[in-house]
């Protein structure tokens, strides 16, 4: 079966057919260009061989594509409304199958076992935006169950997700996905390819496993912590902003020192450092040190 909805004129009809409209509160943007997930499925680089993990299928339209590229679907959605309208859409498409249910409660490698689906899969999803932050952090802290993330963000937050050191996108989404992952902008994607059009522009960002940890991070919830105070405060020195967050435990002279000994400048900005030296920093710093 070759997909066939990605088009206004058949989504329209569709939802029309079904009685649906679309709804904000769950982040709904169906796609309607046939080009967009023609690019996210050769992206994830998908064969038979695959087993797949899509988030919001919404009426079924990236999942027509993942079905005829991937030996198996599991999609779970959220809107249970959708029903008729995506078992027509997924009429011939049978390797892939709807999981009903909100992502952020779904206990994934159980879910995957039940289904006799081994670990890795490749997520691949145009995410609802509303929750993109908790969906990506909870995937990537799954250890090995994911190969790679294949997925539509807001254009915004792909960009802090891929920033270096330096440059005003980079904070701590931008360390806490790379502590995880090698990110990647793959495709840039304009609101009319979507029905309704979002307000803000997209991207289809690709998340790698990375494959070696980053060195000398035995505490990285200790980063996390540093990373989370020096931007909560990114305007101040890195000293100052994290002897102002008690989750830190530190005082200035003692952050001082410790970028002193790593050959940095005391009065640095947090958004200077690398991930490498945040992991450095924690390690001076961290509890294990004291
Ligand atoms: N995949 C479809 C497409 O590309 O046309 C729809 C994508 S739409 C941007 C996001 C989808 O995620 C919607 O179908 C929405 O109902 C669903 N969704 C929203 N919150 C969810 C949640 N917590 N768990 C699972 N699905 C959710």
């Amino acid at each position: 079966m070759k997909p066939y909805l990605a088009n206004s004129e058949k989504t329209r009809e569709l939802l029309a057919r079904h009685s649906l409209f679309t709804k904000k509160g769950y982040g709904q943007n169906f796609l309607v260009d046939p080009s967009v997930p023609e690019g996210i499925v050769e992206a994830a680089g998908l064969t038979p061989s695959d087993a797949v993990l899509e988030i919001g299928p919404g009426i079924g339209t990236l999942t027509q594509y993942l079905a005829a590229s991937a030996g198996r679907v599991l999609a779970v959605e959220i809107d249970r409304k959708l029903e008729p309208a995506l078992a027509e859409s997924l009429a011939g498409f049978d390797n892939a199958e709807v999981i009903w249910g909100d992502i952020l409660k779904q206990n994934i490698p159980r879910l995957l076992e039940e289904k006799g689906v081994r670990p890795p899969v490749k997520v691949v999803a145009n995410l609802p935006y509303y929750i993109t932050t908790p969906i990506l952090m909870g995937l990537l802290k799954q250890g090995n169950l994911f190969s790679s993330v294949t997925v539509m963000v807001q254009a915004e937050v792909g960009e802090r997700m891929v920033a270096s050191p330096g440059g005003k996108d980079y904070g701590y989404l931008s360390l806490s996905v790379q502590y995880y992952a090698d990110p990647r902008l793959v495709l840039k994607v304009p609101p009319h390819v979507f029905l309704p059009q979002p307000k803000v522009s997209s991207v289809v960002v690709q998340l790698t496993k990375r494959q070696d940890p980053v060195p000398g991070t035995a505490n990285p919830e200790y980063l996390f912590a540093l990373a989370k105070g020096a931007f909560l405060q990114r305007r101040k020195t890195l000293a100052n902003a994290l002897a102002a967050y008690p989750p830190a435990g530190v005082n200035r002279q003692q952050v001082e020192a410790a970028l002193e000994k790593m050959g940095l400048d005391p009065r640095i900005r947090g958004e200077k450092l690398s991930l490498e030296e945040y992991a450095a920093l924690a390690s001076y710093l961290g509890k294990e040190e004291k």
